[in-house]
């Protein structure tokens, strides 16, 4: 199931088009729309103590489960500037990303029409502002490694498998 699958006209004339695997194009007007993903920022927050900040989400899809802050670009706006944006709306914190971490595709919803996402992950540090659930966000948690949920009770999870894996403490006893 694709993004276009079920568009029968085109979203700016209304004449009838009939869909490729990965664009649509209208013989009409000559508008063609392509099935990419949605391109999305979020943070892996970690505190001085080594601590992570999840988020429980408010709304579906996966309300009320553990996430990752970060959220959808505006169509203009860098990722960057996406993930201090999400950050403050979500969290009141003002953060600065430290490092790349990663690219991740996921679908958005369980749903098999779900919109495929382009999840954009930095490592980032929190520089100012008070904590605060905002927006799309509920509740917000520091997490001790240790004192994370299981990985089935947060959504779209596999940057936060990684991290895990690559944090992996050294095990000093033989
Ligand atoms: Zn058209």
């Amino acid at each position: 199931m694709g993004l276009l699958d079920d568009w029968h006209h085109c979203p700016r004339c209304g004449a009838p088009v009939e869909p490729a695997a990965d664009r649509a194009d209208c013989a009409a007007c000559g508008y063609v729309a392509y099935a990419n993903p949605a391109p999305a920022a979020c943070a892996l927050v970690v505190d001085g103590a080594g601590r992570i900040l999840l988020t429980r989400r408010a709304w579906e899809p996966y309300a009320g489960m553990w996430d990752l802050p970060g959220g959808f670009l505006g169509e203009d706006e860098h990722p960057l500037d996406a993930l201090r944006r999400e950050l403050r709306e979500e969290t009141g914190l003002e953060v600065e990303p430290t490092q790349w971490f990663g690219a991740f595709m996921v679908r958005y919803g369980d749903d098999p029409g779900a919109r495929w996402v382009l999840n954009l992950v930095w490592a980032a540090k929190v520089t100012g502002g008070e904590p605060q659930a905002a927006d799309d966000v509920s509740e917000l948690r520091w997490f001790a490694r240790d004192e994370l949920p299981p990985l089935e009770q947060v959504a779209m999870a596999e940057p936060l498998a990684v991290w895990l894996e690559q944090a992996e403490p050294q095990r000093l006893d033989p």
